[in-house]
């Protein structure tokens, strides 16, 4: 009906800002290539934004790693420390899972550094791991500048953690001194690395033509192997192999505003209430910290301007800063009928009263926009790798949530990155598995094996 032309009008003259042109993709990848050519640069790396941390990760698995390894898993979510086995190609992994509380997360570094050796101390205590010899692989994936395989100086916290006294402190230091006080397990601190670079050397284990690792979870990064002589910032010596992995923090990738002409008023909104205004805005139009509270303030806007769910209350949970998750805009775009049974269910927990079938319709749709903008963003990212690499066949190792568990991500990336690779490169994106963990005890197993 004309009445209902009008109303899909106006709500797209509400999130036209998230339907991209491949042209625009395009100026996105240019740009990125840029920043990251700066990053790389010594004499511009000052002012990137994109630090292209070199990793002292130089060479990948070649399967004959062996051993018995701890490795821990720090960066978003969840804490966890594993006692991986390596032998040839079979692995076996134990692990568990703690959580870190909020007051933690915003506390000391003394104290989180503390509540991980306490973790590490009862896991090996349980495991009957004491009189053990063990080398740990540490994940921490926060930006870090590394001075060596088992040095690195936190930049900042990112992802919701503000742990006093940690930036510009060696963290491997840190857990050393909360170990020593800990435990009497003989434990050696090998390697830190940060999740996408365990997403690598865990996928790259089987594949020799994985080179590029992605993280999609409450961040968003990647890393990639890089020819020492593009790297200006290499301080480390020039021998065989003649490579590094870059950690390339590109999630930060926009905070000298070079992002701003696709930015839409949600992404700034966002930005301001968030716990890093400014930063990360590359990461925050992607990310799985904060895809749903983007959806979360379209809805809002929509329900205020009459377009949607009319009559609701406001005090209704929809208008929650927080309170709309990323699991949920998974959860939404799986409805493939016009049942929406999941969409349904998500509103129903919102509290949300009297929707109509054209309501459900209308939120699926929003998340469909804000989803395929990040999926497509990410996909930019790619494949500027990609073609930066240039080789005929890579394989590019994803993990995180957002790509594991939301239904059209991996299809909707798969499209794109397609469309904006050079002709004649071949790419395909393997689910890596527990990056985090059985990476750790590569990255460690191989520093052993090098010894
Ligand atoms: P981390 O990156 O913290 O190590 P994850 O990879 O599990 O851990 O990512 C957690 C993020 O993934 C959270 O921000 C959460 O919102 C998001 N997430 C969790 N479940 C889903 C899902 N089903 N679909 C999309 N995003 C999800």
């Amino acid at each position: 009906s004309p009445e209902q032309l009008t109303r899909y009008e106006k709500i797209e003259s509400f999130v036209k800002g998230f339907k991209l042109s491949s042209l625009t993709y395009k100026r996105v990848m240019s740009l990125l290539d840029e920043e990251m050519k700066n990053g790389l640069r010594s004499q511009t790396n000052t002012y990137a934004d994109i630090k292209m941390f070199p990793t002292f990760v130089r060479s990948l698995p070649n399967g004959s790693e062996k051993g018995q390894f701890l490795a821990l898993d720090l960066g978003g979510t969840n804490f966890r420390v594993l006692l991986v086995k390596l032998d040839g190609n079979s692995i076996d992994i134990q692990s568990k899972t703690y959580l870190i509380p909020q007051k933690i997360m915003l506390g000391t570094g003394a104290q989180l550094f503390d509540h991980i050796a306490d973790c590490i101390a009862k896991f090996t205590r349980d495991h009957g791991l004491l009189g053990e010899r063990l080398p740990l692989g540490f994940t921490f994936s926060f930006p870090c500048k590394q001075e060596g395989l088992n040095i690195a100086r936190l930049s900042k916290w990112t992802k919701g953690f503000r742990c006093e006294g940690v930036v510009g402190q060696d963290i491997c230091r840190l857990l050393h001194e909360a170990l020593k006080k800990k435990t009497s397990a003989e434990i050696e601190i090998v390697a830190v690395v940060n999740d996408a670079v365990g997403t690598l050397m865990s996928t790259a284990h089987g594949d020799n033509n994985c080179e590029i690792g992605l993280i999609l979870g409450t961040g968003c990064n990647a890393c990639y192997m890089e020819r020492l002589e593009n790297v200006g910032l290499w301080e480390g010596d020039y021998s065989y192999p003649e490579q590094v992995v870059i950690n390339t923090e590109w999630g930060a990738f926009g905070d000298n505003g070079c992002l701003d002409f696709i930015r839409t008023e949600y992404d700034r909104e966002l930005d301001t209430f968030s716990i890093n205004p400014g930063k990360q805005l590359m990461e925050k139009m992607i990310s799985g910290m904060y895809l749903g509270e983007i959806v979360r303030l379209v809805l809002e806007r929509l329900t205020t301007e009459g377009l949607l769910f009319r009559g609701i209350d406001r005090e209704c949970e929809l208008f929650e800063r927080g309170r709309f998750f990323t699991k949920y805009v998974s959860e939404i775009e799986s409805d493939r009928d016009e049942f929406f049974r999941s969409t349904k269910q998500v509103l129903d927990e919102l509290q949300v009263e009297n929707y109509t079938t054209e309501d459900c319709k209308i939120v699926r749709y929003i998340c469909t926009l804000v989803s395929s903008r990040a999926a497509f963003l990410a996909s930019s990212g790619l494949a500027t790798l990609i073609n930066k690499l240039g080789r005929p066949e890579m394989t590019i190792a994803v993990d995180g949530s957002l790509y594991r568990f939301h239904p059209r991500f991996h299809n909707l990336m798969r499209l794109k990155i397609q469309e904006l690779v050079k002709p004649g490169l071949k790419f395909s994106l393997a689910l890596s598995h527990d990056g985090s963990g059985k990476g750790a005890a590569l990255v460690a197993a191989v520093a052993m094996r090098l010894r």
